[in-house]
C-alpha cells in the first residue's frame, strides 16, 4: 500500500491512459523553440517578456513561465481552453516534421511517466491549414509513434462545430488507417453544440463496422438529459470522454480527467470532484490527463493528487487501470500483456 507515495514510485507504476489530446500535451520548451522560428506568427496575447527572449535567442529558461501563462489563459471555461489551443498550439502543428517531433516527444514523456498503453487523440483536420492533406497528417503522427516503447493507438476526433461532410471525410480516414486508429471520437465545445449529435453518430456507426471503438466527449460541461441517454442507448456508445456530471453513467466507461475539469472551471477544486464518489458507487472510472500542457500535470501527478485528496492507493489505481485496459481499443494480446504487467506491479 502506498501511504504517501513519492513521485518516482508513482512514475514506476504501470498505467493505461485512454484520454489525452496531442494538442494539449506539447512540451512548453518545444513550443518556444518553434515560436522562435516563426516569431511573426505569435498570437496577440503572447507575453511581452517572452517575445524579448526570442530576440536574444534565449528560450530555455522561459518554458515554465510560458506554461504558467498558458495554464492561466486556458482557465475558467472549456471555451477558454479551446481558444488557447487555437491561438497557442495549432499554429505550431502545421508541418509533417513538427507533428512527428511533437508526437515523439509526447510518447517519450508518457513512457517516463509509466504509461504502458496510450490512446492518443487528435483532430487531423486542424493540421491542414498550411497545406498538409489529412493523409499526410496521419502519416506524420504515425511516424512519431514508430519505435515507441509504449503501445499506442490513435483516436480521430470530429469536432462539434463541424458537419456531416467533415464527419464523413474523417470516418473514411479512420477506416483507411484502421491499423493505427483505435477510436473515433466527438470532441469540442459541448455548451455550444450539446448532446449526442446525429450527424456524427451516423458516420461513427459506419466506422464501428470496421472494428474501431466509439467515444464521445459528454457530460463534461453539461448535465445529462433524457435525450442523451436515449441516443447513447440507440447507438450503443459505451465510452464517455469526461462523463463526470450527473448520476446517470450506469455501465458506461468514464474517462475522467480531474485536473482538466478544475482548469476549465467545472469544479473549483479536487475536493469537489465526483471521481471518488463515482468509483465508490461502482462506476467504471478511469483516470486520465486530457493533456499535460494547460493542466501542468501528467498521469503520475493525477495519481498523487488523488492519493492526497481521497486516500487512493494501489487498490484504486489497479482498479482504474484494469477498467481502462478492458475498455481500450488494444488487441486481446496487448490487453493480456498489460493485465499481467498491472497484476505483477500492484501486487494485490
Ligand atoms: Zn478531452
Amino acid at each position: 500500500m502506498l501511504a504517501s507515495p513519492d513521485r518516482s514510485s508513482l512514475q514506476a507504476l504501470p498505467k493505461v491512459l485512454l484520454h489525452e489530446h496531442l494538442d494539449c500535451s506539447l512540451r512548453p520548451l518545444t513550443m518556444l523553440e518553434l515560436w522562435a522560428e516563426n516569431a511573426w506568427r505569435v498570437p496577440q496575447n503572447f507575453p511581452t517578456a517572452l517575445r524579448h527572449r526570442f530576440a536574444s535567442g534565449e528560450v530555455s529558461g522561459a518554458a515554465e513561465d510560458y506554461q504558467a501563462f498558458l495554464a492561466k489563459d486556458a482557465s475558467l471555461s472549456l471555451a477558454n481552453y479551446v481558444m488557447a489551443i487555437v491561438h497557442h498550439v495549432l499554429p505550431l502543428m502545421q508541418s509533417s516534421e513538427r507533428l512527428t517531433r511533437i508526437t515523439r516527444e509526447r510518447l517519450e514523456d508518457a513512457a517516463a511517466d509509466g504509461v504502458k498503453a496510450l490512446e492518443l487523440r487528435f483532430a487531423p483536420q486542424l493540421h491542414t491549414r498550411d497545406g498538409l492533406s489529412l493523409e499526410e497528417v496521419m502519416d506524420a503522427v504515425i511516424a512519431g509513434c514508430s519505435g515507441s516503447k509504449l503501445h499506442v493507438r490513435l483516436t480521430v476526433c470530429v469536432l462539434r462545430h463541424e458537419d456531416a461532410a467533415m464527419a464523413q471525410r474523417l470516418a473514411d480516414l479512420a477506416i483507411a488507417y484502421r491499423q493505427h486508429v483505435g477510436v473515433f471520437d466527438l470532441a469540442g465545445d459541448e455548451k455550444a453544440n450539446p448532446g449526442v449529435l446525429r450527424w456524427w453518430a451516423q458516420e461513427a456507426l459506419r466506422v464501428r463496422e470496421h472494428g474501431i471503438e466509439l467515444d464521445i466527449h459528454l457530460w463534461e460541461t453539461d448535465e445529462p438529459t433524457d435525450e442523451d441517454l436515449r441516443r447513447l442507448q440507440e447507438y450503443e456508445i459505451r465510452r464517455l470522454g469526461h462523463g463526470m456530471r450527473g448520476d446517470r453513467q450506469a455501465e458506461r466507461i468514464l474517462e475522467v480527467c480531474p485536473s482538466s475539469n478544475i482548469v476549465t472551471g467545472q469544479v473549483k477544486s479536487l475536493s469537489e470532484h465526483p471521481i471518488d464518489r463515482l468509483l465508490r458507487q461502482g462506476r467504471k472510472v478511469t483516470v486520465n490527463t486530457d493533456g499535460t500542457l494547460f493542466t501542468c500535470s501528467d498521469l503520475s501527478n493525477e495519481y498523487a493528487l488523488l492519493n492526497r485528496q481521497f486516500g487512493w492507493g494501489e487498490a484504486e489505481f489497479l482498479a482504474v487501470n484494469k477498467t481502462a485496459i478492458a475498455a481500450s481499443s488494444f488487441s486481446a494480446e496487448v490487453k493480456n500483456e498489460i493485465n499481467s504487467i498491472l497484476e505483477n506491479a500492484y501486487r494485490l
